[in-house]
């Protein structure tokens, strides 16, 4: 697979985030124009898990305003004070939520890109009959069928969404997957864009650092990245959350 940048690894980590992230940005436009999109039907989540508020403010004085997080906890802690100082900011949950963290999520994110399973669908139903703040919503799917990952499997997605969007009233958007790190991820991109077309759904999101190009050329409208904007992140990325029930 090409990486996302001509450069060395050595001299992308003497780039700037604000660097990188132009970077970044023009890889999406050379992907989307190859197959005849425009740069700007692609959003770009800047994945900032595992990187500090001055390092994301770094991002966000260069003009970006789209972020994601994995852990509500860890969001919570960078990110009031960051959108209190800069206004337009929208923030993506992009890790496994649980249902007890359902309230806090809704609070302070506006899109929720990991709804994976009937009782999350229920919680948030609930909390938003209660008035919670309406957020945009994707359905996980684990297009890989991998046991650690979550997702709902793809032979069970129509009848999830259906669940989601007519039994619970909930806004469901589109649809997002992470592909097995070892698979050809144009594949994944494939089969979760096949699923989205069957359900009507428009908006897809996949495609991380290392497959962000093919992601775009497969019709993606949401990529997260987070290495090739901030670097390596300052934590294992194998901690990146334990979710206490399935
Ligand atoms: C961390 C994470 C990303 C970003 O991964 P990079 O390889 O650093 O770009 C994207 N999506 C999800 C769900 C993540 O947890």
């Amino acid at each position: 697979m090409t990486p996302p940048a001509s450069q060395t690894p050595s001299q992308l980590a003497a780039l700037t985030p604000a660097e990188r992230l132009d970077r970044v940005r023009d890889d999406i436009a050379i992907a989307a124009r190859s197959v005849g999109r425009e740069p700007s039907s692609v959003t770009l989540i800047a994945v900032s898990k595992g990187h500090s508020a001055a390092e994301v403010a770094q991002v966000i004085a260069a003009g970006h305003r789209v972020f994601g997080e994995n852990r509500v906890q860890e969001a919570q802690a960078k990110w009031p004070d960051l959108r209190q100082r800069h206004p337009g900011i929208e923030l993506h949950m992009i890790g496994p939520l649980q249902t007890n963290k359902v309230r806090d999520a809704l609070a302070l994110f506006d899109v929720i890109q990991s709804l994976d399973r009937p009782k999350l669908a229920d919680t948030l139903a609930a909390e938003l009959e209660r008035g919670g703040r309406r957020p945009g919503l994707f359905i996980q799917v684990n297009t890989g069928e991998e046991l650690q990952k979550s997702g709902v499997l793809p032979r069970e997605a129509p009848d999830f969404i259906a669940y989601c969007r007519d039994d619970k009233r909930l806004p469901i958007r589109g649809l997002m997957a992470i592909p097995p790190a070892e698979d050809d991820p144009a594949l994944h991109f494939a089969l979760l864009r096949e699923l989205a077309r069957n359900a009507g759904l428009t908006q897809l999101s996949m495609g991380m650092s290392a497959d962000y190009q093919s992601a775009v050329r497969s019709g993606a409208t949401h990529v997260r990245v987070g290495t090739a904007i901030f670097g390596e992140r300052h934590y294992p990325p194998a901690a990146a959350e334990s979710s206490d029930e399935t």
